[in-house]
């Protein structure tokens, strides 16, 4: 039997944990909680016969993930995907491909050994790292719906960059007012425009950067966490919507909310519609129910609209049928909870990838104007 090598030693740091450790030590409830961590909600576990399963998060976007075809082993301590994959994955490799399909990062394999370690209950309990937290206090659920609270990081960091209002987006039309409001910094250091994300409490949870490097660009697309020496300033993107704290007043006056792609729509609305702006952004292409929790029980939202990026050209074909399908049947999850409709561009206002707020404030009125309920 494996058991977890000198676990019990007081004097055992976390950070000397090694990967194979990691690997031999983890238990089925690990397992559990580091699918629950990155927002699976559908977790059958079979103790006795030392099984998991859960839905096929490997291949499918969360919440496109349905078909319970993905199982752990304890025994061999992998998983197996018995659908499309048709393979077995550690569970580094399973946060890999999960990042890369639910938030376009490209994770490299010390991240990820970083990410399934905070899942270790068991190793955390008897870290004496004093800096440590977890990525979230399992035991801070704030809501009834079982939202974690994040880590918080210390905001002092943001007064170490710099106050530019990079030309590009005063360019897009982000206002330096607007930038100040969202803490938008610059670091020249890494040549990136620093976007911190913070919960709905106003506590900092995360730092994303937009780089202005082609060959960074190249490799990791244009957004990802902030590094900044051994720190990472990531955080579970599934659990919070940015622009949640600085658009509260506007979302609570409305009682409703948009929930856009990116950081940037979020700061064009605020610049459209200052006090009264009501956009917070996912940073990916899928919400889930912790989102919409968010909004409704938190802010009393009753009606939410998808202005998801244009990611079609002709908006009858069989993309943009696809791509509409895929909104509709992910509004349709939460329609008991408030009432949803989305944009979809008619009459090719947008260029495509364009996000609604692009073109402007007419633009964005116009689609609004049109968008589609659900019903
Ligand atoms: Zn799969």
């Amino acid at each position: 039997m494996i058991t977890s090598l000198s676990l019990q030693d007081p004097e055992l740091d976390y950070i000397g944990v090694s990967k194979r450790d990691i690997f031999n030590s983890i238990t089925l409830e690990d397992v559990k909680f580091f699918l629950e961590s990155l927002g699976v909600d559908q977790i059958i576990v079979n103790n006795e016969k030392g099984y998991l399963v859960c839905p096929t998060i490997c291949h499918n976007p969360l919440e496109e993930a349905e078909s319970m075809k993905l199982y752990w082993y304890q025994q061999n301590k992998s998983f197996h995907c018995y659908t499309e994959c048709n393979e077995n994955m550690t569970i580094f490799k399973l946060y890999q491909k999960f990042m890369w399909i639910n938030s376009n990062l490209n994770i490299s394999d010390e991240e990820a050994e970083e990410y399934v370690k905070k899942c270790l209950k068991h190793i955390n309990t008897v870290s004496t790292t004093k800096n440590y937290s977890y990525l979230y206090d399992i035991d801070k659920y704030r809501y009834s719906n079982n939202i974690p609270q994040l880590e918080e990081y210390p905001k002092k960091i943001l007064t170490y960059f710099t106050k530019y209002y990079h030309p590009t987006w005063l360019r897009e039309g982000i206002t330096r007012e607007v930038m100040d409001k969202f803490n938008i910094g610059f670091s020249i250091a890494q040549n990136k425009i620093i976007i911190p994300h913070f919960d709905i409490d106003n506590r900092l949870v995360g730092i994303r950067a937009r780089t202005l490097n082609p060959e960074e660009i190249e490799e990791f697309g244009k957004y990802r966490p902030l590094q900044i020496g051994d720190i990472m300033y990531t955080h579970p993107l599934q659990f919070n919507l940015y622009g949640i704290y600085e658009h509260a007043a506007g979302i609570r006056t409305r009682r409703s909310a948009i929930i856009a792609e990116g950081e940037k729509s979020v700061l064009l609305d605020s610049v459209y519609y200052g006090k009264y702006a009501n956009t917070v952004a996912c940073c990916g292409s899928n919400f889930n129910k912790y989102h919409i929790s968010l909004l409704t029980d938190y802010l009393g939202v009753n009606e939410i609209t998808v202005a998801f990026d244009k990611e079609y050209t002709n908006c009858w074909d069989e993309k943009a049928t696809k791509y509409r399908n895929k909104i509709e049947s992910m509004c349709k999850k939460y329609t008991n909870l408030a009432s949803f409709s989305y944009i979809w561009d008619y009459n090719n206002l947008l260029k495509e990838k364009d996000s609604p707020f692009d073109r402007g404030k007419e633009v964005f009125e116009q689609l609004y104007k049109t968008r589609v309920k659900i019903r």
